[in-house]
């Protein structure tokens, strides 16, 4: 049985379906969009203070799609561009890591200490794993990003790739690596 905030979301969810207008079929939506040559992913950080579509004024006249997890780290998000690459084509990846994020404060030694806890019998392999800590900076950790994306066999090496660092206490976008400037 939902319990909790699910039980509101349900309530909400309820309600939005009643004024909901279907969408194009996924066939038509990728065809249109592979036509438009202007599909872009965005990649960043599951921190809910960061809402990509707010902070980019992404509605459905902008060709956008996200992806997010701890960070906005490319690593963990190379299976889901390859098929966004397959089923869109898009022209520009965006990466957005931001100020005061959890990667920056937990390491991945925090990880993996609470992992260790969890299933002790598997601490070998918890050894082995990375889950992306930001220890440098966020200027380093875009620079690393983008770079791992550049220099990626699955990436089509016509996608633009651009990267920039979010002030969560400002609102402000920066620009870090753009799609002329050099790594
Ligand atoms: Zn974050």
């Amino acid at each position: 049985m939902v319990t909790g905030p699910v039980v509101e979301m349900l309530a909400r969810n309820a309600k939005f379906a009643t004024t909901y207008q279907s969408p194009p079929g996924l066939v038509q939506m990728a065809t249109a969009l592979r036509a438009s040559g202007k599909g872009v992913v965005v990649i960043s950080c599951s921190d809910p203070r960061l809402n990509p579509y707010e902070v980019l004024g992404i509605d459905a006249s902008l060709k956008a799609t996200m992806i997010r997890n701890a960070g906005g780290r490319v690593f963990d998000a190379i299976r889901t561009l390859a098929v966004l690459q397959t089923i869109g084509n898009p022209a520009t990846i965006v990466v957005i890591h931001h100020t005061d994020c959890g990667m920056t404060h937990f390491y991945d030694d925090d990880v993996k200490k609470a992992l260790f806890k969890l299933s002790p019998e598997e601490k070998v392999a918890i050894e082995d794993m990375k889950f992306g800590e930001i220890k440098e900076g966020i200027e380093n950790s875009i620079r690393e990003d983008v770079a791992i994306l550049k220099a990626s066999p699955l990436i089509k090496k016509s996608t633009q790739i651009i990267g920039i660092a979010y002030d969560i206490m400002t609102g402000v976008l920066t620009e870090v690596v753009g799609s002329k400037s050099e790594l």
